[in-house]
């Protein structure tokens, strides 16, 4: 097999970056290692920056997203007891739109099977090949039969577990890691969200997330312990730990039902860079990864897929590499400004196990200067809604 550019993971960097350089004339296969239902059923990510609408737009998958997305103007945040609005529109002139990812991954995977492009699911024993020379090669098994795709370039579009970062030899990756002592317990329930805007909860019991995903369904989250297990969470004493939580008369709204999905997600931040060696290129969570708390994962991911594409329809069409060169300049940058927000966000909103009065009444303070400063709250709305694109 032969294409121009073999992208392994049919995530929304893997998708976004088939569509737009077919809109660009150029082939690509994505290998994907799981079938199209589960990638169509995973839940994840749900807030989207304006830059974000705008690429998913201009890639012609923003049909469903413009009929269904619900703009946000804001967001609330709690703390002692008492609500605090950040008004984006006010502070930023810009919104952000809440779509499920797993609608986004619906809708380009539908483009891309529409035009006749070609993915390859249940890929199975993925392995990438010959990226520092002229003609990388992707090795794979489908349906038992070993397969070789030779290609141009590699997008490397496999996720935090993939295994295009691991293929780069060691001494050419540096690593920077943190992780935290707590995690997100999430679920999602068929139950109408207890407000229109998204709340953030600071608690001495732990943060608390309410968010939601369309008028019907809520998406919610309470911080725990990174090694909690599900078992000891019935939906009965997620509720009641949400209600503590929220507190005040929005407690006693809150309207609960059975959770359609639960899971704990671990709380780390990482970035591996470069994020290209030679004709391979990472993006998205392959390179690195955020705590959700300030709701940039698949943003950053669709990011560097923006950069990405526009370097190698240059290259398609002029020769020009000096944009190829300069992806992972270019994307670690912005990658680093949303880490920095991404862990400032978690480190005033959550409760740190062991940490000392002292700190505790500093993260209130600066709780109480975010929301009563219009300096500090348009520090915060501006990272929200999303630092320009390059
Ligand atoms: C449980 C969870 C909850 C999250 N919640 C939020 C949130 O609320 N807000 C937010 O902004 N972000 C959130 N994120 C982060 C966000 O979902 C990711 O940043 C986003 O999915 C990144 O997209 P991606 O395409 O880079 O990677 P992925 O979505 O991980 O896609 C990678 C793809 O590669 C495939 N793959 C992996 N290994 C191989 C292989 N060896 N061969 C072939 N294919 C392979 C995978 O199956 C997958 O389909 C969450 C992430 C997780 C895990």
């Amino acid at each position: 097999m032969r294409t121009q550019v073999g992208i392994v993971g049919a995530g929304p960097a893997g998708l976004l970056l088939s569509q737009l350089l077919h809109l660009q004339g150029i082939e690509t296969v994505i290998l994907e290692r799981r079938s199209r239902e589960y990638v169509e059923g995973r839940i994840r990510a749900g807030v989207l920056e304006q830059g974000t609408v705008d690429l998913l737009e201009e890639a012609q998958v923003g049909a469903r997203m413009r009929r269904l997305g619900l703009v946000h103007e804001g967001i609330e945040i709690s703390f002692r007891g008492e609500r605090h609005r950040i008004d984006f529109r006010a502070l930023t002139g810009k919104t952000v739109t809440v779509y499920g990812q797993t609608e986004i991954t619906r809708d380009l995977i539908a483009a891309r099977l529409g035009a006749g492009g070609k993915i390859v699911f249940e890929a199975e024993d993925v392995s990438v090949h010959d990226f520092d020379r002229d003609r990388p090669k992707i090795r794979f098994r489908k349906d038992g039969r070993a397969r070789e795709l030779v290609c141009d370039f590699i997008g490397g579009c496999d996720g935090f577990h993939g295994v295009c970062r691991g293929s780069v030899p060691q001494d050419a990756l540096t690593v920077h890691e943190r992780t935290y002592p707590f995690a997100w317990l999430g679920i999602l329930s068929q139950t109408p969200p207890v407000s229109d805007e998204l709340i953030y909860c600071h608690h001495e019991r732990g943060f608390a997330l309410f968010s939601m995903r369309s008028p019907g369904l809520s998406r919610l989250y309470i911080q725990c312990a990174p090694d909690e297990s599900l078992d000891q969470w019935p939906d009965a004493r997620i509720w009641d730990e949400l209600r503590a939580r929220l507190g005040g008369d929005a407690a006693a709204a809150l309207q609960s039902g059975p959770s359609l999905e639960k899971s704990v997600t671990p709380m780390r931040s990482f970035v591996a860079e470069p994020m290209r060696f030679g004709r391979l290129f990472l993006a998205g969570d392959a390179a690195h990864i955020v705590p959700p708390t300030g709701a940039k994962g698949l943003n950053l991911a669709v990011a560097d897929v923006r950069v990405l594409a526009r370097a190698l329809a240059e290259f398609y069409a002029s020769g020009r590499s000096d944009l190829i060169e300069a992806y992972s300049d270019t994307c670690v940058r912005r990658v680093w400004k949303a880490q920095r927000f991404s862990w400032w966000m978690t480190s005033m909103l959550h409760r740190f196990p062991g940490r000392n009065p002292f700190e505790d009444q500093l993260q209130l303070a600066e709780l109480d200067y975010v929301t009563g400063s219009k300096a500090a709250s348009t520090a915060l709305a501006e990272n929200y809604v999303g630092l320009p694109l390059q």
